[in-house]
């Protein structure tokens, strides 16, 4: 028997909700108080965390490629899809 839970892959909302690592993979930026807060910080399956908006980038130029198509752009496991969020910002 394995330890290891799958999760369902979802915005993060504190520090202890992360796996693997405490600074967004793609840009290298630690994450803040203020990015959980702001829904900012995005699980994928396999326990790998990104900054939402470079994620959804990244993600867009894999989709491109049946090769990569649908996986974390760390460590290639196949993730489910990532939503689409919209941001507003109240002026
Ligand atoms: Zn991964």
């Amino acid at each position: 028997m394995s330890n290891i839970k799958l999760k369902a892959p979802s915005f993060v909302n504190s520090h202890l909700d992360l796996d693997k690592n405490k600074y967004c993979l793609i840009s290298g930026a630690l994450f803040t108080e203020a990015s959980f807060a702001n829904h900012q910080v995005y699980k994928l399956k396999c326990g790998h965390s990104f900054d939402y908006k470079n994620l959804l980038l990244a993600i867009s130029l894999q989709n491109e490629s049946i090769y990569t198509y649908r996986r974390c752009p760390f460590c290639l496991s196949i993730s489910d899809r990532v939503p689409f969020k919209i941001f507003k910002k109240m002026c």
